[in-house]
């Protein structure tokens, strides 16, 4: 299930290195690839004709050799309650795919999607309704946090988490790579460990990132403790097991000291009991992890409920009895389904 491959080499799928070293094979100067490099990654330019800087003959040199992505914003909401961004974003075969901007005072984070739908259709999440229709290239991950980046309305952008729609780490060579450009100094220059991989237990992955050197945050999206349960709630979870994708987590934290945050939206009547909080502790002690509990955001005909208030406080609360750093992730943006599994793919490319 590759990305669309672009006929022209897509700079925006590249290192500040690789980029120079096309220069140099060009015969160009190095301060010329210095400049592209900038434009691309701090001045978010969206082509070579932006480059005022660059002479014309070689803007035109580039544009007849090499392509930057370019996503069409084609709709931007704004929650009332807490200023929450969606953005809908054309992508050129004509499929869509949501990124979300989560601003905290002047700095922000951008959620970002990495497939077109997602493979693994778990029942709770919009995102995975229609299934994968293809994965994303690196410079269509990478221009989603430029599209959040020089964004007039948004703040300093300082967080990147790779958590929209789709599982990234089994589009785990564009994910990584896009994250490389995003920790990179002449890239995004984002602090290191600013950036989070999301994953729901794609075990291939793991062990990927276990022979990778980058230092990046872990999310898991456990969401159940047992495997009869997250067999229910994450049919990702039939082929790789509970077990194996904590052991895949220890792994990391043992040879990469990825730090590990467990994600568990909480389901009224399916994970939400206070023996699954005991459960849920002792995963969380022998990982080190912190814990975030997402209630259950409403998509359409689902039959799924959050837990009242009241049940929701009582679940971390036994948490952080056991002493388990555990937070409650209350919704941002659920009044324009930007939160957590309400993301939707719309795409016109057809399901392989
Ligand atoms: S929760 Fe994650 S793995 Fe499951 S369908 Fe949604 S995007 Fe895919």
């Amino acid at each position: 299930m590759s990305a669309l491959t672009h006929e022209k080499p897509d700079l925006l799928g590249m290192l500040p290195e690789e980029i120079d070293a096309l220069f140099r094979a060009r015969g160009l100067a190095s301060y010329r690839s210095v400049q592209v490099v900038e434009w691309l990654f701090q001045h978010g330019a969206r082509s070579f004709d932006d480059m005022t800087n660059v002479p014309k003959s070689l803007r035109s040199e580039c544009a007849e050799h090499y392509s930057v992505t370019d996503l069409k914003i084609l709709k931007v909401q704004v929650s009332q309650a807490d200023r929450t961004r969606k953005f809908l974003l054309g992508l050129s075969d004509g499929a869509m795919v949501e990124t979300v901007v989560l601003p905290e005072g002047k700095r922000s984070t951008a959620c970002i999607s990495t497939q077109v739908g997602c493979a693994f259709g778990c029942p709770f999440c919009a995102s995975g309704k229609d299934g994968l229709a293809r994965n994303l290239s690196v410079g269509e991950i990478v221009d989603q946090a430029r599209r959040a980046r020089f964004h007039p309305d948004i703040g300093n952008l300082t967080n990147i988490v790779l958590m929209g729609m789709g599982e990234p780490l089994a589009n785990y060579e564009a994910t990584a790579k896009a994250t490389r450009i995003f920790l990179h100094e002449r890239g995004f220059a984002l602090g290191k460990r600013r950036v989070t991989i999301s994953t729901a237990g794609y075990l291939p992955g793991l062990e990927k990132l276990a022979e990778d050197d980058l230092p990046v945050r872990l999310a898991l999206s456990l969401h159940a403790t047992d495997n009869a349960t997250r067999n229910r709630l994450m049919p990702i979870n039939k082929k790789y097991p509970i077990e194996r994708v904590l052991e895949a987590c220890n792994h990391l934290l043992l040879s990469r000291r990825t730090p590990l945050t467990i994600e568990y939206m909480l389901i009224e009547g399916h994970n939400d009991s206070l023996g699954e909080a005991r459960r849920l502790a002792g995963i969380c002690q022998s990982l080190r992890a912190k814990v975030n509990l997402i209630p259950w955001n409403p998509i359409s005909s689902s039959r799924f409920r959050s837990p009242s208030e009241e049940r929701i406080l009582r679940f971390q609360a036994e948490l952080r009895k056991a002493g388990v750093l555990a937070f409650i992730r209350r919704s941002r943006g659920a009044d324009i389904d930007a939160a957590c599994g309400q993301l939707r793919a719309s795409s016109t490319t057809k399901k392989a």
